[in-house]
């Protein structure tokens, strides 16, 4: 025994002596001239661990029984050695307990792989912890062995309650039946099915609600048992994305025809602009002539003239608008007056306010009237809180229109434009300026989307919210311009 590393000790209980061989001696890195006690061995062990092991000779010196204890030493020599002690009571001739001996054995190598072990299982845990796939152990009966965070999370189980469940409680019909005659067949036949490649199924969660999960399963033996290693993945928003992109394709075809209109009205703007010329010339020609007649509406008649050509006039500036509304190109910030801005967009998204019998207040504080903008782009943002504006107040008894600007903080003007509409429900507000958000049947939902990018883009904001006649204000702010610039 000495030989292999193995040593020898005695403690005589009524002396209390103890004995060591040169192993043993050798083991706790004493030398052979150094006497030994039981007070010395227990100096070497760390200080926590002196009680519990005299403890444990000490029970077994009074009830036998035997003695099998690890501990660590401490101090200058062999510090951190590992030893086990294993011994027992030994009885005289007459049955009296009179020593405790045993053996002592090196047990470092053991301990490192123990530690290894932990470290790794440490290590793997808290992998397993982080992946965003949910994990799922079983073994060939169904029956949960391992139950990730991210599965706690996906199936509302924690990892206490699901440990012990058949994996089949996750599943909804008719999945849950058949699965434990699959693993069945599986154990029997080896015949693979799911193994090694993926499949979508659906999931159960606790609370019964069901959900759509890719799942892909491993296999590996253990002490000549077959376990399953199941890795699943939420599909709800992958599928969610899909629809939605389905959705955005639609959307866009939409918008193109859209452009395309767009286009046509500057075309058809082109087109309108030389007959409008042509009717306002015809129109002071034929007053010049007119100038020389003595006919008594004369007067009246050259009244009436004017008004026409005026109109032409008009109508050819809206148009012009129009085309310039529609035509893309890059964005030049300029200085602008708010009210021309605002008044130009009101001949474009007002038309047909008054119809409607809406009434038109625009509080514009001239002090605050400069702004550094796109002329086009807040003007396509004015026409659709316009146009909005209107479409809301179509079934208010109340209908009004309100525009007003003020100076904010950092230099900056903002605008309001209220009215005395429908207003929104707090969950309509929440996207508001989502692309492709409408509750309109005819609705594009990328007017307020567009505009908020758009004021974004010039460094301001724009939010809405309901006001007190019950409607809805928008507010967005745009760089002030100084007026010396
Ligand atoms: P669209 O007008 O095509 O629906 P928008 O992006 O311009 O697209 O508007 C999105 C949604 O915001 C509208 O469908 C409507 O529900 C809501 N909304 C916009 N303006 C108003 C308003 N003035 N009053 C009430 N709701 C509004």
């Amino acid at each position: 025994m000495e030989g292999f590393g193995v040593g020898t000790w005695d403690l005589d209980l009524s002396t209390r002596e103890l004995e060591w061989s040169d192993a043993t001696r050798n083991l706790f890195g004493v030398d052979r001239e150094q006497p030994i006690s039981y007070e010395l061995f227990l100096s070497l062990l760390e200080s926590g661990e002196r009680e519990r092991i005299d403890r444990a000779i000490t029970k077994v010196a009074e009830t036998g029984g035997s003695l099998d204890v690890s501990f660590r030493l401490r101090g200058r020599h062999k510090s951190g050695q590992w030893i086990r002690a294993r011994g027992g009571l030994v009885k005289d001739e007459a049955g009296v307990p009179c020593h405790v001996s045993g053996i002592a054995l090196d047990i470092d190598e053991e301990k490192q792989l123990e530690e290894a072990l932990r470290t790794r299982e440490s290590h793997l845990r808290s992998i397993l912890d982080t992946v965003p796939d949910a994990m799922i152990v079983i073994n060939g009966y169904g029956i949960i062995q391992f139950f990730s965070t991210a599965a706690e999370r996906l199936f509302g189980y924690t990892e206490r309650e699901a440990i012990g469940k058949n994996v089949s409680e996750m599943m909804p019909m008719p999945d849950q039946a058949r699965h434990d005659d699959y693993l069945a067949r599986y154990r029997s036949t080896g015949e693979r099915h799911i193994i090694g490649i993926g499949r979508i199924v659906t999931g159960k969660r606790r609370d019964g609600t069901t959900f759509p999960m890719h799942l892909t399963i491993g296999e590996m033996q253990s002490g000549g048992e077959p376990y399953f290693t199941g890795f699943v993945r939420d599909l709800t928003e992958h599928q969610q994305t899909q629809a939605r992109l389905q959705e955005l394709q639609s959307e866009l075809v939409h918008i193109s025809r859209l452009s395309a209109m767009g286009e046509m009205a500057s075309a058809l703007a082109h087109e309108l602009n030389q007959p409008l010329a042509a009717i306002s010339n015809y129109m002071k020609g034929s007053r010049r002539l007119l100038a020389g007649s003595t006919d008594p509406n004369a007067a009246k008649i050259e009244n009436a003239m004017d008004r026409a050509a005026e109109q032409a006039l008009r109508a050819g500036q809206i148009i012009r608008r129009l085309r310039d509304f529609v035509s893309r190109g890059e964005s030049e910030k300029r200085v602008e007056s708010l009210s021309k801005l605002i008044e130009e967009a009101g001949a474009l998204g007002l038309a047909g306010a008054r119809e409607q019998n809406i009434q038109l207040r625009f509080h514009l504080n001239p002090e605050f009237d400069l702004v550094l903008a796109d002329r086009v782009q807040i003007q396509q943002v004015l026409v659709n809180l316009f146009r909005n504006a209107l479409e809301a107040m179509a079934q208010s008894p109340r209908r009004e229109l309100i525009a007003s600007n003020a100076k904010v903080e950092d230099d900056m003007i903002e605008i309001e434009v209220s009215d005395t509409g429908s207003g929104f429900h707090d969950d309509v507000k929440a996207n508001l300026f989502q692309t492709f958000f409408t509750t309109k049947e005819t609705g594009m939902g990328v007017g307020l989307s567009i505009s908020r990018s758009i004021i974004e883009a010039h460094g301001g904001r724009m939010w809405a919210e309901s006001n007190a006649a019950g409607g809805a204000t928008f507010r967005f702010t745009l760089p002030a311009a100084s007026n010396e610039s």
